[in-house]
């Protein structure tokens, strides 16, 4: 269907989330984060058409700058939406826009649709809702994945009028975020979507281990970075692997992929360089140190830190003997051998993964440490829906004429991705569950 309307993927593949350490456990046994040609404008550009031809005939009325913060529900049927009519705001996209009131408005609806999205922009809600007995207690310094629209508003109001919420504690934040230097929204940061050759030490200083290895299981990884009491960790690596295996989340980090621009994709990923985003991070990010010497980057890792936690000795332990493996065709250690095994799927083997070397080999260096920060992003629970998409009260009634659909219904029914999800299938139950809500809510109304 979404091949009909004109949308088309990257042809390679890529292996996110590859798992634990038990073939029945955790994770993707195969590669499946497709990524769209023309990221999330190129999803988003053939429903736009639709919509404006829609606009443009008088069948649609379209209202931005409306702010619902009412939801009017009588006799168990939704009968209107009411809230704010917000000031006209010029932002580009992204960029948190005016909250100034200028009017306010209701509108009785027959069928209404809630797809307001998620709570990630807002870090309150995040720490009210976060699951402390799973992953213990919620960071202190978080940065945000998603723009402040995100803000859970919505919910809150639903919840108000009588819906049922479940599953609040579900949500799906990455270890690998890094502080934007060139922000578009409060507290801006990007996800490193890291290849597996990086070293991963905590803010002690402690290598972790599988399944905490780039690109494994993120939420094991997150339940390990906050055991030790602070809200960081660590990569340390090499220029040849920053090269080959950083890319960065999110449409403006990837303009030849945005702009579906064949060339430029093909001299960023196959180049000698690193893509000229993550070049640009690796010089004004202030998450990143680079140094010729290990003794050097140390340094610079405890001064960004503001706390001397890590011990020279220490890491140059760990990294020469990981090192020593690599010239050891049999290996004991978990992630080469999974670097080994990642190299046998060819796509890995042509863009995400770095040919093996030794960190401390100079022909390979700079060295770069970055450090890691838990970013905010995507919403797992929300509002309670049957497989139509229509809302239920707490009692599991169903409200009539009301429709969830995306992040707001936890990605369809109020928890489509159970505790842990799986990469590269999130846009898929917004999708999906916007078609049911879309396919019901004409019938109703
Ligand atoms: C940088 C980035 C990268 C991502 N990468 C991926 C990826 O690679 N793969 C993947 O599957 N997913 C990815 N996601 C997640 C995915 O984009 C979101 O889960 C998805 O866009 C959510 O869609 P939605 O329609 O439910 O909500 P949103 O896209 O958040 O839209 C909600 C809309 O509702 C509006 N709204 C909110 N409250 C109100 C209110 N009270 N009144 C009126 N309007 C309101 C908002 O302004 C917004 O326009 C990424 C997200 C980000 C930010």
């Amino acid at each position: 269907m979404l091949h009909g309307l004109g949308m088309r993927w990257f042809p390679v593949v890529g292996w996110a989330e590859r798992g634990g350490s038990l073939a029945t456990g955790h994770g993707n046994s195969v590669p499946r984060f497709h990524i769209t040609w023309g990221t999330g404008p190129g999803v988003v550009a053939p429903f736009e058409r639709r919509l404006r031809e829609h606009v443009a005939a008088g069948r649609v009325d379209y209202r931005p700058r409306h702010r619902v913060t009412g939801l009017a529900i009588a006799g168990g049927r939704a009968e209107a939406v009411s809230g704010e009519i917000l000031a006209p705001a010029g932002e580009p996209r992204g960029r948190a826009t005016g909250r100034d009131v200028v009017g306010d408005f209701c509108i009785e609806a027959g069928a209404i649709v809630v797809a307001s999205g998620g709570i990630g922009g807002n870090h309150d809600l995040v720490r009210k809702n976060w699951p402390t007995e799973r992953l213990g207690p919620a960071p202190k310094r978080m940065i945000s994945g998603v723009p402040a629209y995100v803000d859970g508003q919505m919910l809150e109001v639903a919840e108000a009028a009588g819906c049922g919420v479940i599953n609040r504690d579900r949500m799906w934040h990455y270890t690998e975020g890094i502080a934007n230097f060139d922000p578009i929204w409060p507290m801006h940061g990007i996800r490193i979507l890291p290849g597996p050759s990086s070293l991963w030490f905590d803010a002690l200083g402690r290598r972790m281990q599988a399944p905490a290895m780039p690109g494994f299981d993120t939420m094991a990884t997150l339940k390990r970075i906050l055991s030790t009491g602070r809200d960081h960790s660590w990569f340390v690596l090499t220029q040849s692997i920053i090269r080959k295996e950083f890319a960065l989340s999110g449409s403006e980090q990837n303009p030849d992929m945005t702009g579906k621009d064949w060339r430029a994709v093909l001299k960023s990923r196959l180049g000698r360089k690193a893509p000229p985003p993550v070049e640009a991070f690796k010089q004004k990010g202030e998450d990143f140190v680079v140094a010729e010497t290990l003794g050097d980057l140390v340094a610079g890792m405890n001064r960004l830190a503001g706390e001397d936690l890590l011990s020279p000795g220490a890491l140059r332990a760990e990294i020469e003997a990981r090192d020593r493996q690599i010239a050891n065709p049999f290996a004991k250690d978990a992630q080469i051998v999974a670097l080994r095994g990642a190299r046998h799927y060819l796509g890995d083997r042509l863009i995400r993964t770095a040919r093996p070397h030794r960190i401390l080999d100079p022909a390979h260096g700079p060295l770069i440490a970055v450090r890691l920060n838990v970013l905010t992003r995507k919403t797992l629970g929300g509002l309670h829906t049957d497989l139509d998409a229509r809302v239920l009260a707490p009692n599991g009634q169903v409200i009539a004429g009301l429709y969830a659909a995306g992040e707001a219904a936890g990605f369809g029914g109020g928890g489509y991705h159970g505790y842990n999800a799986l990469e590269g299938t999130f846009l898929g139950g917004c999708l999906f569950s916007g078609r049911a809500a879309g396919r019901h809510a004409a019938g109703a109304a």
